[in-house]
C-alpha cells in the first residue's frame, strides 16, 4: 500500500479539488496525509483556536484522512493587499519558500511518501498562496525525493459550468466568464481524469464540515452553500471527476 500525501494552501481547499481521490486512496487501503500551509487565518490577530483548522480535522476525519499538519504559516489573502503578519506567524507567502520546502520535505520524508499531490502552476486560480503552494510541492518533492507528483487543477470549463448550474437554482453570482475561462487548465495539459462518483457523498459532507466558510458572506461562501445544499447525485455529476497534471510532463 502507498503513502498519499496531499499538500493545500488552506483549509476547504482539500475538498474541491482532491476530496474524492483522497476518500478514494484511504477507502483503497493506503495511507492518506493532508498537509495545510495555512490555517486560514486573515485577520490581523490569530483567531481563537483555528476554527478553520477544526473544521479541516472534521472534513479529513469524513475523507478517510489518517493525518492532518499544519506547516505554520498564516493566510496571505486574494485581495490587492497583503496583510501585515499576525503576531504569532509569518503569512505563507512571506516565508522563505526554501524554509517551507524544507517543512513539507520533512513531512514527506517522515510519511516516506510515494505520491505527492499539489496545485497546478495558476495555483488554479491565482490565489497568491495556491501559486506558492505549487513552487513549495514541487521543492518539497525534490528534496525528498519523491518522484510522482500530481497536481490538481480543473478543465478551463469546468468553473464555468459550474457558476451556471449554481445560477440556474436562482443564486447570483457575480463572476465574469473570462474570469472564470482562466481557473484552472487547458484539458489537453491533463493526464490524469479521477472518477470520484462513488465518494460524493462524502465529498458534500466533508464540504458541509467547513462551517465558517459555508456560512461567510461573499462569492465564495455563496458557491459553498450552495454546493452544500444539492441534491447528491447532482453534486455527483459536478463534482463527481477530479483532474491532475503529471508535474513530470509540465
Ligand atoms: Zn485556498
Amino acid at each position: 500500500m502507498a503513502t498519499l500525501v496531499a499538500f493545500h494552501a488552506h483549509p476547504d481547499d482539500e475538498v474541491l479539488l482532491t476530496g474524492g481521490t483522497l476518500a478514494r486512496a484511504a477507502a483503497e487501503g493506503h495511507r492518506v496525509v493532508v498537509v495545510v500551509a495555512t490555517d486560514g487565518t486573515m485577520g490581523p490577530v490569530p483567531e481563537q483556536g483555528a476554527p478553520r483548522l477544526g473544521e479541516l480535522r472534521a472534513s479529513a476525519a469524513i475523507l478517510g484522512v489518517h493525518r492532518v499538519e499544519h506547516l505554520g504559516y498564516a493566510d496571505s489573502g486574494h485581495g490587492a493587499v497583503l496583510y501585515p503578519d499576525p503576531p504569532d506567524r509569518t503569512r505563507f507567502v512571506r516565508a522563505a519558500p526554501e524554509e517551507a520546502a524544507a517543512r513539507l520535505a520533512a513531512l514527506l520524508r517522515e510519511e516516506k511518501a510515494d505520491m505527492l499531490l499539489s496545485y497546478d502552476p495558476n495555483g488554479w486560480y491565482g490565489h497568491r498562496d495556491h501559486v506558492r503552494v505549487h513552487e513549495v510541492g514541487k521543492r518539497a518533492a525534490e528534496l525528498a525525493g519523491v518522484k510522482r507528483v500530481r497536481e490538481a487543477t480543473t478543465p478551463h470549463d469546468f468553473a464555468l459550468r459550474l457558476v451556471r448550474l449554481i445560477r440556474l437554482l436562482r443564486i447570483p453570482l457575480r463572476f465574469d466568464d473570462a474570469t472564470l475561462r482562466a481557473v484552472g487548465s487547458p484539458s489537453s495539459a491533463i493526464t490524469h481524469r479521477v472518477n470520484v462518483r462513488r465518494f460524493a457523498k462524502q465529498k458534500q459532507a466533508a464540504l458541509a464540515a467547513h462551517h465558517s466558510e459555508v456560512q461567510g458572506d461573499g462569492r465564495s461562501a455563496a458557491v459553498m452553500r450552495a454546493l452544500v445544499r444539492l441534491p447528491t447525485p447532482v453534486f455527483a455529476l459536478l463534482l463527481g471527476r477530479e483532474w491532475y497534471i503529471d508535474s513530470a510532463r509540465e
